[in-house]
Order: C-alpha cells, then structure tokens, then sequence
C-alpha cells in the first residue's frame, strides 16, 4: 500500500471523524464549491467544526481521527474492523504540529482528537492523552481541546486526559442496553456508565480542590458529554428522553447529543436500509432543551409522544405537550409563575423573563405579547391577557391545523 503523506492521512482522518456529532452542525443542505462547482465556501467540508466554547463564543477547531482503524466490529461504525474503508493514522506528534500549524495560520483555535482503538484500548488511550499533553506542556498550547476517551481504558489514563483537555466525552452510542449489546457487542454498558461515573468523581473532585488552592490544576473544566445514535436500533423517542435524563442526572453531563445514524457503505445487514429524518434529531434536541432549561421533567416530554412513543415530527414537543395537555391552559401572562409561563407554546425563556420584568409596571394586553415573540397565532390559543381571553379556541379539536403553519409548495419560478 502507498505511504500516505499528511494530507492524505488528513483526508481520510478528517472525513471518518465527521460521523461524531459531538461538534457538528447537521441540518444544512449539501453545497460545494469543489470541482466543478464555482464559488467559494462549502457545506460539505469536513476537518474543522465548530463548538461553543464554555463561555458561549463559537469557536473552530480541527476534528480528526487519531486513526480509523480499529479492533472493535460496532455494527454501525464505518472504521469498525470488517469495514472496506482506506485505513490512516497519524502519530501523537504529527496531530501536534498539525495542530500548530492550523492553529498559527489563524484556521482553528482548538483541537477535536478521537481515535478507533488500535492494539489495547489502554495504549489508544495513551496516544490520545500524548497529544494533549505534548500541545499544553511541550507547547503551551492555549487552545480549546475535546478529547473523546476510552472508557475500557485505565481509569489512570482517562483522568490525565481531563487535566489536559477542556472537554471529555465518553459516548454511550445506543440508548438501550440490548441495542448495545446488539450493534456494539464488545462495548459493555457498564463500563461505559463506570468511566462516566469515574469523570464525573474526578470533575467534582477537581472543582474542590480549586476551590480551596487556586494553584490546583484544572480539570476538564467544560465537563463531559457525550452522543447517542439515533434510528440504528428500535429505540423509540421516548427511551432516548428517558435516557439523556438519566445520563444528566447520574453523570453531570454537560450535553447530551443525538447523531441521526447515517447508513454506511458496506453496512451490516442488520442495521437500517434509511436514515432516520433529519428533524427527528431535531425534536430530540429540542426535548434535552425542555428538560434543560424549560423545567419540563423526561416524563413530560415522554408524555408529548405519541402511541409508539415517538415525537411528533411535524410539530415541536412543547406545542405537543400544549395540544395533550390543555387543561394547563390558557396561562394569565399577568399572574402567572414563570414555570407555567414557559410552558406557553411560542414563548421562549427571554419572551418570559421579559414578560415578568413587564407586567411588574403595568397589565399586559395581547400586543405586547405579540412584541415578543415571532408568531402570536401560536401563542394566543394557551394564554389570557388584560384583553384577551381564547373562549373557544383552547377547546378546539382542531387547533393544531390552526397553529401550525401550513406547508407550501414554493414556486419554482417566484420573483
Ligand atoms: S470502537 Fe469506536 S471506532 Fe471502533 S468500531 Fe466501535 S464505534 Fe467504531
């Protein structure tokens, strides 16, 4: 086989780690400018992401793969072992300078590193924390780092990868422990769980310690997270809530992402022929966003599915929770606790903090309701104000065609 030189290596390392969502942006339809296509910018690009940094900038950063080859068969993984792929890896000092040298030509300002498992886990894991180590202490590399760990690694090396990196994430991949075991048969859900457990002790224990000694190191101080594929395995909506919920609570994570599984070349036959919808990723996210700052409990947005326990994909989860639950309705904007008022379809965590600084200095009406918020027809059903109240419209058996925006075929040649 030909000896790849850093591009090609880059090509195929950059390519292979697009399929983690951790930092990706889906969603946007397919545009380039390669070829024969003129312009310039791309959507389809892969090796730089982007990702918000803990204190909220959106920031780039180079997302590679240490290697893709692996010794690990997940069914649903396109660098599993039985996999036809071209294979590269890159050793622990050329992600370094590559890093550098993006990072010096102002392309990125940090680093995403994951790796299949080459040899043992415990020296893939090594490799890993190398590069992060060599860029902070060989380098004084200040940049964004998300380092994705082993978690069959030792516990040792799992921890010196959070003094290095800003981010750790150790993925969970399936929500049910049967579709692990299926797709993932030499993962264990155990020690998934038993890594994440160990990170979250060494965060808290590394947020104590700086407490009482600033000159204590800092550890992985923009926490954990981790990613779910969504639609490999029969999981539905609702045990994928329920799941995130729990990951939340049990391990502190940070986030929680979901990576509509994308069929791969060469696929397993017992995984899907299609892809999920894309918008069914979307309704998750916009679920983990009412449980995470809305007050919603997973049971509640379980509540919002439907027979099969899915999320219905042609309205958002909090209008379908509104539509199920309306005798929570309509909410008096000028007497209403904030919990209750951000249960209001259309409105948003602002519309609501406004809301409540407004009508401390006078009875709100409708209009300035409608002031806040991009679509007061979605709004108006489930509230009452100074002069409004939905008489009949709450009661409505078809209220939703009444929300929700009709589809249209747009014209081809529209001026
Ligand atoms: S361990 Fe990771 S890289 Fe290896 S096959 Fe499984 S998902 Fe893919």
């Amino acid at each position: 086989m030909a000896q790849l030189d850093t591009r090609g290596k880059l090509a195929i390392l950059a390519d292979a780690a697009k399929y983690d969502a951790s930092c990706a942006s889906s969603g946007t339809s397919k545009r380039s400018s390669a070829g024969k296509e003129k312009g310039i910018g791309s959507t389809e690009g892969m090796g730089i992401c982007h990702a918000y940094a803990p204190d909220g900038r959106c920031i780039s950063l180079l997302k590679i793969l240490l290697t893709n080859s692996c010794i690990f068969d997940c069914h649903y993984c396109i660098n599993r072992k039985s996999s036809n792929v071209r294979r590269a890896r890159f050793s622990a000092e050329e992600v370094v300078n590559l890093t550098l040298s993006f990072y010096r030509r102002n392309y990125i300002e940090g680093l995403f590193l994951s790796s299949g498992i080459i040899n043992t886990p415990n020296y893939t894991m090594e490799q890993l924390v190398e590069v992060a180590r060599s860029l902070r202490e060989d380098h004084q590399f200040r940049g964004y780092i998300h380092l994705k760990t082993i978690p069959d690694a030792d516990p040792e090396l799992v921890r010196q990868a959070g003094l290095h990196a800003d981010r750790v994430s150790i993925n969970v991949e399936l929500p049910t422990v049967g579709g692990l075991k299926r797709l993932a048969p030499e993962k264990s859900a155990d020690r998934i769980d038993g890594a994440m457990r160990e990170m979250k002790t060494s965060i808290e224990d590394g947020h104590d310690a700086r407490k009482k000694y600033r000159a204590a190191p800092k550890f992985a101080p923009a926490g954990q997270s981790t990613q779910m594929i969504v639609g490999a395995d029969s999981a539905n909506d609702g045990d994928i809530v329920t799941k995130a919920s729990t990951l939340y609570d049990r391990f502190g994570l940070r986030r929680v992402y979901y990576s509509a599984f994308s069929p791969i070349p060469d696929a397993s036959a017992i995984l899907p022929l299609k892809r999920p919808p894309l918008m069914r990723e979307h309704r998750l996210y916009q679920s983990d966003w009412l449980m995470r700052f809305y007050g919603f409990q997973p049971k509640e947005v379980v509540a919002a599915t439907d027979a099969d326990g899915m999320l219905p994909l042609d309205i958002d989860p909090k209008l379908a929770w509104a539509l199920k639950f309306r005798e929570t309705f309509p909410v008096d904007v000028n007497l209403a606790p904030r919990e209750l008022l951000l249960r209001v379809p259309g409105l948003g965590v602002k519309a609501v903090n406004s809301i409540i600084v407004s009508r401390r200095w006078r009875a709100l009406r409708l209009d300035d309701v409608g002031r806040l918020t991009v679509s007061i027809a979605k709004v108006r059903p489930f509230i009452s104000a100074t002069d409004w109240r939905p008489v009949t419209l709450t009661d409505r058996a078809d209220l939703k065609t009444h929300i929700v925006p009709k589809k249209e075929q747009l014209e081809l040649f529209a001026a």
